[in-house]
């Protein structure tokens, strides 16, 4: 077995466990390796039965006597074993594991862990940890500093310890030192194989420190590297089309805008323009806040694109935001001859050879546009498409390979050390501020007694200030897709509504409807003619509707803060006051810390930074909803060791005959090529 193998191969490791370990991101052997403890209990203090001490937390050894399954007077069942050594006697009790009575066994040594409380008037245990004992082998479970792991996915940590246990018993010459001495005495690093061994089987709590940091820093040193790599594989490209600038014309361009720009739009314009000239192809990530006015950067590269004799393309997420970006790119370009054309599943609407830019969705766009004459493309919300999707924009012309200009747009407010750490493959663009002149959202927090008066106060407004409302229903399930039951829930949500105020008109929005019905909604909700719409979290990103001025979100504490920001970015764009309304019935001090947050800052940038900080580990909901990369050992407040990795990560690809024995164990196949 080795550290690539996959944890399949470790033995009772079966098709259930390994389903539930993928929910882990655990696929190999060193995966599980890298799965670090939470905490620990310190079962480290071994006593003689004789000298327990209420409670004591201690490890007893012993023989088992007895144990018997007794009923109470409730129907409860509850397993009585009765342990001795050579000073004496005592009682374990447990609750409701009547199967425990054909694992532990009479006349057998087991080593049992807890605390000691009374029990029927004798010293005892209650539901302690327990493991055989063997005289010469070390316990795993018991007797010793117990590594815990968050319990989730019905991966219980006596499992883990288990496994991991087994595979440092039988295997330990397979995890191996690959850094160099000098770095590892330089960077005050423990070596690998016993940071491995220290931190899920501690001797004492002052090692764990120290091998935590030592995995933390290959973690984060492997994403440099494989950015790195990835950076100097796309950098290998050719440019189909370089473009140069026509000054005048784009002037003209910024003259017949709506507005003008921001100054971080301007900056972003100025870095891409930059990119576009190149023999080599952009490869940028272009970072803002909703509303942050993204699609006119896009739109400024597309019409350089145009002047130059060629065609564009934008990719959007849905087919609802495709037809958003169409609409808003005709805008955009009304008084020019730019030809924009949507392509739907029905083919494109316009005569491709005569097209400036096409707008769709990524499938329907690889599908149905030839590339050839396209300078460059937009890729918008990039949590929603990765780096495949820029790999297959990739083509072999001879024996070079090339590629169009991509831009990748996000409105994940990523703090710029993870995306310079994360997405470092690219060159970062950040749009910092918001235009000018927009008022500021008020949020309120709901709670349920207020609930009714809010939906009053929400008819009011809609019928006296002609505004329209959002209404998000609550987060079911963690899950990319939209799954029925979600569905079924905003269809309820939408019932509710339509009893409750029924002088408006509501619509309903899922994702399960054909596009040509989202469209109508949508279209519906647009021109006003639809006072609220109701709709599930999924189709949320990027609709831009300046009439909605209210945004209610359901159930509001199952969402992450960044995504409540993302949902409260759909208001707050046009002239009037917008508000945002977070109903929640919990009241628990944490959840409404969070949704606080909400209230004192429109910033998401900053909401993005608490989010990471308020989240626990093992937490449920909200879990993937913040839109961050997520790392496993290290922490994103770590920017020294960020910066150290990132040295040595270049000092890498600068040296590697330094540094074979890492080059070696970078997994090539696991570097998507750009
Ligand atoms: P996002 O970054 O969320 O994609 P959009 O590109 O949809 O934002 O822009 C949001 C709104 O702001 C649009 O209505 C757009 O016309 C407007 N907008 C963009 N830039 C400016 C600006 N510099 N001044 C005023 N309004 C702007
Ligand atoms: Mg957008």
């Amino acid at each position: 077995m080795e550290l690539t193998s996959s944890v399949g191969a470790l033995p009772l490791v079966g098709r259930v466990y390994q389903k539930r370990l993928e929910k882990l991101q655990i696929y190999t052997v060193e995966d599980l390796l890298y799965h670090v403890p939470h905490r620990y209990v310190d079962y480290s203090k071994v006593s003689k039965i004789k000298d327990l001490k209420i409670d004591d937390i201690v490890t007893v050894k012993g023989t088992l006597i007895s144990m018997k399954n007794i009923y109470t007077k409730r129907g409860k069942k509850i397993q009585i074993a009765e342990i001795e050594d050579n000073t004496g006697k005592f009682t374990a009790i447990w609750f409701n594991q009547p199967f425990l009575i054909r694992s532990i066994k009479k006349g057998e040594k087991y080593s049992f862990s807890g605390k000691v409380s009374f029990f029927d008037h004798q010293k005892g245990f209650t539901s302690p940890d327990w493991e055989s004992f063997e005289e010469k082998k070390a316990t795993i479970h018991t007797g010793r500093l117990v590594p815990v792991y968050p319990e989730t996915y019905g991966v219980s940590s006596k499992w883990l310890r288990a496994r991991i246990s087994y595979f440092l018993e039988n295997f330990s010459s397979e995890v191996n030192e690959f850094l160099p001495v000098d770095i590892l005495q330089k960077h005050q690093l423990d070596n690998f194989p016993s940071s491995i061994r220290n931190v899920h089987f501690p001797v004492n709590i002052d090692v764990t420190k120290n091998s935590k940091k030592r995995l933390a820093f290959n973690e984060l040193l492997f994403i440099h590297l494989k950015n790195l790599y990835r950076k100097s594989d796309w950098n290998k490209n050719s440019a189909i089309h370089k473009l140069s600038i026509d000054r005048k014309t784009y002037k003209k361009f910024l003259q017949l805008l709506p507005f003008s720009l921001t100054k971080s739009q301007e900056r972003s314009i100025k870095e891409i323009f930059t990119d576009l000239k190149k023999e080599t192809p952009m490869n940028r990530l272009l970072e803002g806040d909703v509303g942050s006015g993204k699609t006119v950067v896009a739109a400024a590269a597309a019409f350089l694109s145009f002047i130059n004799g060629y065609q564009s393309v934008i990719m959007a997420p849905t087919q609802i935001l495709a037809q958003q970006h169409f609409s808003t790119l005709n805008e955009i370009f009304k008084t020019f001859k730019v030809r924009v054309a949507l392509v739907t599943s029905s083919g494109v609407k316009a005569d491709i050879g005569k097209t400036d830019i096409f707008v769709g969705t990524h499938a329907l766009i690889h599908n149905k546009v030839d590339f050839d004459n396209v300078a460059f493309v937009a890729i918008d919300e990039q949590h929603r498409f990765g780096v495949e999707q820029r790999a297959h924009l990739v083509k072999k012309s001879g024996n070079k390979s090339i590629s169009p200009h991509v831009l990748t747009m996000t409105a994940t407010p990523i703090p710029r050390t993870i995306a310079l750490t994360f997405y470092g493959d690219l060159d970062l663009s950040v749009l910092e501020e918001l235009p000018k002149g927009r008022k500021p959202i008020t949020t309120w927090l709901v709670p349920p007694k207020k609930r009714e008066g809010a939906y009053a106060w929400i008819n009011s407004q809609i019928i006296k200030a002609h505004v329209q409302a959002f209404v998000i229903c609550p987060l079911i399930e963690e899950s990319e897709k939209e799954t029925m039951k979600q569905v079924k829930a905003a269809t309820q949500e939408f019932e509710k509504i339509k009893k409750l105020l029924p002088k408006l008109t509501i619509g309903l929005l899922h994702g399960r409807l054909k596009a040509q019905e989202k469209n109508l909604i949508l279209e519906s909700f647009r021109n006003g003619k639809t006072d609220i719409l109701v709709s599930t979290p999924v189709v949320e990103v990027g609709i831009d509707v300046p009439n909605a001025t209210i945004m209610v979100i359901e159930a509001a504490e199952r969402f992450g803060l960044a995504q409540l920001h993302q949902l409260r970015g759909r208001v707050g764009r046009g002239k009037e006051k917008s508000y945002c309304l977070l109903f929640t019935d919990i009241r628990s001090k944490k959840a409404q810390t969070r949704l606080n947050a909400l209230k004192e800052t429109l910033s998401g940038f900053e909401l993005a930074e608490l989010d990471l900080k308020l989240r626990g580990p093992g937490e449920l909901f909200g879990k993937r909803q913040h839109g961050f990369p997520e790392l496993k050992i290290a922490t994103w407040h770590d920017s020294l060791l960020i910066n150290q990795t990132k040295t040595l990560a270049l000092d890498i690809i600068k040296n590697p005959s330094k540094y074979k024995k890492v080059v070696k164990i970078l997994k090539y196949q696991d570097i998507i090529p750009n």
